[in-house]
């Protein structure tokens, strides 16, 4: 058996030493590996099983369904999901062991009147302006959370925020902010376990921001979250690696019009290569006639629109066979374009291209 026609390799190797090398940066602070939205595109189960064998104490989600597939998957460490709405199954979540991320008053009242014991962790809009409760209002939130604790329907194992990664003094005043609501949290009588605030770019970036844990998504997938620095300067490695194989290939006379409204046409006699993925797998339409495509070691350009299912790519007088690879991004350091460079391409950030791959896409993971 071959290779699938369309594959997203999935390096779980490098997704390990990723994990290592950050845990190494924020030692002694906890990690939490954030797997939402199927581990950005990677595949959670696999994902997360890695992670907490190299070392994850927590894992992230955003939806309590994504939680439950993992305790359905068997895994056991503490998970946090954070963002409910009306009909999120509470009890669910409160019976498989993931603690609710709580923002309103409403999911604390639900969190405390669930059969079993909540765990819950309290979030405060330090700044982001998403969810957590506004900072004016946190100090009631804790007092009532206090009192359902006294009660013994819950525990508050943490107070955590996040960052808007809008420049470092704003990373401060947010930080700041933070302190002095878990100041708040303790004069109610709380002692949260967990406090925690960073993900991948300020637990990087800003010491401080550390605290207990940190919540590190973009960085574990090899991935960098700041403009103009690469993978490799921070010491990690791409984990998905996009590839389809070549399905047609034909030569043409110059001035052939390529794909949808011609927006390309051959400035020569040429070969055209077709590569089977298309925006219904991801593949950004925004990227049409700009994106770098890899066909055995030689890097050439999507040539003319992306389709929903196909792209064209020219690769002039060059010997391209039906069964070779086209390797959209990957490592760089294996002569691969990166997810940055499509990113770029499409007038959008690397975290978008990884996590927009589709379903027809195989994920096939490797060691
Ligand atoms: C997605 C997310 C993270 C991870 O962010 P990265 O930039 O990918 O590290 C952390 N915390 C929260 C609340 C998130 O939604």
């Amino acid at each position: 058996m071959g290779r699938p026609t369309r594959e997203a390799r999935i390096d779980l190797e490098a997704l390990a030493a990723n994990v290592r090398t950050l845990r190494g940066v924020v030692a002694p602070s906890q990690t939490m590996v954030v797997v939402k939205a199927n581990a950005y595109g990677h595949g959670a189960v696999d994902v997360a099983r890695t992670a907490v064998e190299a070392g994850s104490e927590w894992l992230g989600v955003v939806d309590i369904s994504e939680g439950l597939a993992l305790r359905s998957a068997g895994i056991r460490v503490p998970i946090l999901a954070w963002l409910h709405g009306e009909d999120a199954d509470f009890e669910a979540a409160v019976e498989a062991g993931i603690d609710l991320g709580i923002s309103t008053f409403p999911q604390l009242e639900r969190a405390a009147a669930t059969a079993g014991h909540a765990l819950v962790q309290i979030k405060v809009d330090t700044g982001l302006s998403r969810n957590g409760v506004e900072t004016d209002l946190a100090a009631e939130m804790f007092r009532r959370a206090a009192a359902f604790q006294r009660e013994g329907r819950l525990t508050v194992r943490g107070v955590w925020s996040h960052l808007a990664n809008a420049g470092e003094d704003a990373d401060r005043e947010q930080l700041t902010r933070f302190e002095a609501a878990v100041a708040a949290a303790e004069e109610s009588g709380l002692r949260p376990e967990l406090r925690h605030l960073a993900a991948t770019a300020g637990a990087i970036s800003l010491p401080e921001s550390r605290l207990d844990l940190v919540r590190l998504g973009i960085g574990v997938y090899g991935l960098s979250p700041f403009d103009g620095v690469s993978s490799a300067d921070l010491g990690l490695r791409p984990v998905m690696e996009l590839s389809a194989e070549i399905v047609s290939v034909k030569r043409v006379p110059a001035g052939t019009g390529v794909s949808y409204g011609y927006s390309y046409r051959t400035p020569a006699e040429s070969t055209l290569a077709l590569v089977p993925l298309g925006y219904a797998d991801g593949i950004p339409r925004s990227a049409s006639s700009a994106a770098p495509v890899s066909i055995n070691g030689k890097t050439y350009r999507v040539s003319g629109r992306v389709a929903m299912d196909q792209f064209v790519v020219d690769v002039g007088d060059d010997e391209v066979t039906v069964g070779d690879r086209a390797v959209l991004f990957g490592d760089p350091s294996t002569g691969a374009p990166s997810a940055e460079d499509w990113a770029a391409a499409a007038g959008t950030i690397n975290y978008e291209i990884v996590t927009r791959i589709g379903p027809r896409v195989t994920r096939v993971q490797s060691w």
